[in-house]
């Protein structure tokens, strides 16, 4: 078995689905956060960056339609991309009234090589009203997805990086999103001070059991400017190695279900920004290293699911295709 069949990886899928390179721009579209206005907390989550997590290459000053042709400009310079998904990406973007989210939603779908949105949000801000509105576009549009921040599955953790929501938040607004069959891509933290396997576990298994179309996967690293830059300084904690991290999600990976997109196994961020450890800027060498252990090991996603797994089968959350 190929490498690249041996995982359900997401831009694989991408080219299957649309035949031709599908690449996501991430904008800022001016939404706040209730853990940084004050409604929740002021800062925001311990590794949340100023940008709000915005992609380092796009300048949140510019209006949405100029952050999306800035961002398939570079997508098709760098990766001779050919079709877009415009990520709602920084800070919270379902945190404002349904109208607000209506208009800004819909002027990212004038170009005509946008195929879809990916709407970033934190799960205490999902809510009936708005999973009307986000149902609307899972309905038209080829390609739709909320992601979701899980983290963890553990509240202390989540107190920790001063997540201002609990576990219990996540579950709800899976509920809702799953009734609406709107596909969600949940992010995932790894590799928290004193975090052991069998935590990192539970945590990916409430992401799958709560019915998750896909996932993000990253490991805890340290971004310039952060407050988790300044606890790192002032009271340092232990970050995985590139092996130790690798390892984990070897074996991880062995009991996701093979129908979960993995649209993320590890964060990328520049040297500029980041911190530490310094291994988390070389993805390319992680994935070559990943491709090559799962076939060396005889490993592929899933590999221990059906022996153990409660999940039923996700559902089937077909799109419209393209014209
Ligand atoms: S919820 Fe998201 S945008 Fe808000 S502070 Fe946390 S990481 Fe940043």
């Amino acid at each position: 078995m190929p490498a690249r069949s041996r995982w359900n990886y997401f831009k694989d899928r991408l080219i299957e689905r649309f035949g031709a390179r599908v690449y996501k721009v991430g904008v800022d579209a001016g939404f706040d956060c209730p853990n940084r206005d004050g409604n929740k907390a002021f800062g925001g989550c311990a590794y949340c960056s100023q940008e709000g997590s915005l992609s380092p290459h796009q300048d949140p000053k510019k209006g949405i339609i100029d952050q999306i042709e800035s961002g398939m400009a570079f997508c098709k310079r760098r990766y001779k991309a050919e079709k877009f998904i415009v990520y709602f990406q920084a800070f919270t973007n379902t945190y404002d009234k349904v109208e607000v989210l209506r208009e800004r939603y819909d002027s990212a779908l004038g170009h005509p090589d946008v195929v879809g949105l990916s709407i970033a949000s934190r799960p205490d801000c999902i809510n009936e009203e708005n999973v009307a509105l986000l149902k609307e576009y899972a309905e038209k549009l080829p390609f739709f997805t909320v992601e979701l921040g899980l983290q963890s599955a553990f509240q202390n953790r989540l107190e920790w990086v001063n997540r201002q929501e609990g576990v219990e938040d996540f579950v709800r607004a899976m509920k809702l999103l799953n009734d609406a069959k709107i596909p969600v891509i949940t992010h995932i933290i790894l590799g928290f001070p004193g975090e052991t396997y069998e935590d990192m576990r539970e945590t990916v298994e409430l992401a799958q059991q709560c019915g998750s179309h896909g996932l993000k996967l990253q490991m805890l690293h340290v971004i310039k400017g952060t407050k988790l830059a300044h606890i790192y300084k002032t009271q340092p904690f232990e970050l995985m190695s590139m092996d130790d991290y690798g390892e984990l999600v070897l074996n991880l990976v062995q009991h996701i279900n093979p129908k979960i997109e993995l649209h993320r196994i590890t964060g990328e961020t520049d040297s500029e920004s980041l911190v530490a450890p310094d291994w988390v800027q070389h993805k390319t060498k992680f994935f070559s290293w990943f491709d090559e252990q799962l076939e060396k090991r005889d490993i592929w996603q899933g590999k221990l699911f059906s022996t153990h797994d409660k999940t039923t089968d996700l559902p089937n959350y077909s799109q419209p295709q393209m014209d």
